[in-house]
């Protein structure tokens, strides 16, 4: 009895390796993935053309472009001008020395734009500072003369705005405007640093003024 079992089993397990091993199991199907379907958006390019709406009371410029700023050409060119005043550098007597002590540290004349050059060919002002002489005066008129247009030329001081103390020396000018013409004298003797600050400020508010005159 024994004996049939083993046989018996061996035979079920001889039979189970000489079947046919299973099949995998198959996995589901997935559908094919589709692009979805391009539909252009036009809202951007509607938005650009969509007219604008005018608003009442405001100018047509500062609807269409806020922010731009519309000023006159000869406006710009006189604000640069005035905000960067080159003036010769040149002395003839006392005044001279306000004159430099403007251009130092304690007053500071280039947080004005003005800076100082020494030559003609670049400068627009020209300061007269101290007495003008008649055998000087040829010489400040070729000054001016060498430099370019437009320019202004201020009168520091008594004596190059009249003669100062020299009304009675024949050989002393009664004022530079003899010669050349003047835009802004500034009174002293000899005027301070603030006085000359100031006619640089009045020769500023000139030049925008007569924007409108300059190259006619
Ligand atoms: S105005 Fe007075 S400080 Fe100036 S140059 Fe004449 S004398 Fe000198």
């Amino acid at each position: 009895m024994e004996l049939s079992k083993v046989k018996d089993s061996a035979l079920a397990a001889e039979v189970e390796t000489t079947t046919a091993p299973a099949a995998p199991a198959t996995e589901p199907a997935v559908p094919p993935e589709v692009a979805p379907r391009y539909v252009p958006d036009f809202t951007p390019e509607v938005e650009r053309l969509r007219p604008t709406k005018l608003g009442q009371g405001k100018a047509l410029y500062r609807q269409v472009l806020p922010g731009v700023m519309q000023v006159p050409a000869d406006f710009v060119f006189a604000l640069a001008r005035k905000s960067s005043l080159w003036p010769m550098t040149f002395g003839l007597a006392c005044c001279a020395i306000e004159m430099i002590g403007s251009y130092m540290s304690d007053h500071d004349l280039d947080r004005f734009g003005i800076v100082p050059w020494p030559s003609p060919r670049q400068s627009d002002v020209m300061i007269v500072a101290g007495t003008v002489t008649k055998k000087m005066a040829p010489a400040v008129r070729l000054l001016y003369e060498q430099m370019p247009s437009p320019k202004w030329v201020i009168s520091m001081g008594a004596c190059a705005t009249n003669g100062g103390p020299y009304t009675t020396y024949d050989r002393v000018l009664q004022g530079v405007d003899k010669v050349i013409p003047v835009d802004v004298y500034v009174p002293g003797c000899p005027p301070r640093p603030e006085a000359l600050i100031d006619g640089f400020i009045a020769l500023q508010k000139k030049i925008m003024l007569e924007r409108g005159e300059v190259g006619r």
